[in-house]
């Protein structure tokens, strides 16, 4: 019997815990008589067998979720410095507007009149956004930062045709996240890869060299993904657009400019946010997230349909409409309106910190972060030290190669050191990459005990490499293969197989 707090127990199975008959709800005794399912569902393929369903008792059930629960790390439970995806605290006062009656029990379905309240708040967002990115108009529909790079390629695509001019390639720096290629190929484009320069930033020459008048677009993170601001942005605007390409900002790293430099400022036509990592959704799990895409003024006739309009001119106000006339829409991207209670916390989040907030949230971001690379790049260098971090650094653990020890067992080691570890071997750019991102959240206290921990975990490779290949053991389970699931995949289980 697996006990509390003891955090290397193992917890059985749901199935290995099952025994027949134990049930968690019971049912009145049927008064009716019974019916044979396939006299009423004719032309229904039946199975034979009921489903092999654990069978456990509520308080058994409770407790076996209860302590796979307190396994998981996350943001609440300590820090979480994983480079690139911003895991930031989620105040709570966002859940509270989230979880209001009016915005949690809205019917998808609700007619414009019951939905003014929503309508109004989306409405408010999609200003507020297109003010902080400098774009002109919204979708909400993408329900992710990857499903909005696929929003945004297909604006590209449907601009590009519709003005009798199809393209065939998107160039994508070689540092970028994978999710930029994978949009790409799905949206039918060809992946041109742009080098960095030997200081992280994207090397403009090679760039020249790749646009032609087959070039659809460029998509860029800024900063980018080793942490770093592109300084020559206006140079690699100017480039793309004397052919006649467009420019899309893959917003994740939005936490660092907010409030002080705009995307479509630096000549952005499409930016998507991803809100759930900048602004107020605890993230990480697998969603749902919100990825809002935003257009410059030659794109908004493109956008995903319905868009949420204001009119002014009516008697009691202003009244939120759905504007569905929208001929040149390439279509939906998702049922309904997007995941909207990840917009109404990203809404409440923006509303108490108000622009000056939001500008103090970058600046914390970029401090934080470089307060901890003052403290480790002595033994884990930056992987461009050139130009100063933003809010995020790459190091290289490249030298800790000569004792045998890799980035992979620095970060397992940091685990029992009590810390979530950093992204790590992204991007593929740096070798032994790791990638930590604070966020502002995190006091001053943390910062400190974070990087004396990644200094205690390089020293013991020198001392005690061992300890560092060995690790974890203080987890239930160690080292995995991390390759195997992937390798034999099995896509269903049967307990009696095993
Ligand atoms: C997180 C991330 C994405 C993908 O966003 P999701 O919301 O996880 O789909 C894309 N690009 C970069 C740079 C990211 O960090």
């Amino acid at each position: 019997m697996p006990v509390m707090g003891d955090p290397t127990a193992t917890e059985p199975t749901i199935f290995e815990r099952s025994r027949p008959g134990r049930r968690a709800s019971s049912m009145p005794t049927l008064d009716v008589p019974p019916v044979d399912p396939a006299a009423v569902l004719p032309g229904v393929e039946l199975a034979d067998d009921a489903p092999a369903l654990p069978e456990l008792g509520e308080l058994d059930l409770v407790r076996h979720f209860t302590r796979l629960s307190h396994r998981n790390h996350g943001i609440d439970v300590g820090f979480y410095p994983l480079g690139s995806c911003s895991m930031k605290y989620n105040p709570r006062v966002a859940e509270t507007a989230a979880a209001l009656p009016g915005f949690r029990n809205l019917h998808p379905w609700a007619p414009e009149d019951a939905a003014q309240g929503t309508l109004a708040l989306l409405y408010d967002l999609q200003r507020w956004l297109a003010e902080l990115t400098g774009m002109s108009a919204a979708t909400f529909q993408p329900a992710a930062g990857a499903h909005g790079e696929l929003t945004g390629l297909m604006l590209f695509r449907a601009y590009h045709e519709d003005r009798g001019d199809p393209r065939r390639t998107i160039i994508i720096p070689d540092s970028a996240h994978g999710t930029n290629p994978a949009s790409a190929a799905m949206c039918g484009y060809d992946v041109v890869t742009v080098p960095s320069g030997p200081d992280g930033l994207v090397d403009v020459e090679a760039l020249e060299d790749l646009v032609d008048e087959q070039t659809a677009g460029l998509m860029l993170t800024n900063p980018n993904t080793v942490g770093l601001f592109e300084l020559d942005i206006e140079r690699i605007a100017t480039v793309m657009h004397k052919v006649g390409a467009l420019l899309y900002y893959d917003g994740a790293n939005f936490n660092a400019i907010c409030g002080r430099v705009r995307p479509g400022d630096m000549g952005f036509d499409v930016v998507h946010l991803n809100v759930h990592k900048t602004f107020a959704t605890p993230h990480g799990g697998g969603g749902p997230g919100a990825g809002p895409v935003l257009v410059s003024e030659r794109l908004a006739p493109y956008l995903p349909a319905p868009v949420v309009t204001r009119q002014d001119n009516g008697p009691g106000g202003p009244r939120y409409t759905w504007d569905t006339d929208r001929p040149k829409s390439i279509g939906r991207l998702h049922g309904f309106h997007g995941n909207v209670g990840i917009l109404v916390r990203a809404y409440a989040f923006l509303l108490f910190h108000g622009g000056d907030g939001l500008q103090r949230m970058s600046g914390k971001a970029v401090l934080n972060a470089n307060y901890v690379a003052a403290q480790v790049t002595d033994v884990l260098p930056l992987g461009y030290a050139q130009h100063q971090a933003m809010h995020e650094f790459v190091s290289t653990g490249k030298g800790l190669k000569p004792h045998g020890v890799r980035v992979t067992d620095l970060c397992k080691r940091l685990i029992d050191l009590g810390f979530h570890p950093p992204t790590n071997y992204f991007p593929l750019i740096v070798e032994e990459a790791l990638m930590v991102e604070p966020t502002e959240t995190e006091s001053r206290e943390t910062l400190d005990a974070f990087a004396g921990a990644l200094r205690r975990a390089v020293q013991e490779a020198v001392d005690t490499p061992d300890v560092l290949r060995q690790a974890p053991t203080t987890t239930p389970v160690g080292r995995l293969d991390e390759g195997k699931a992937g390798r034999e995949l099995i896509v269903r289980w049967r307990p009696e197989e095993g």
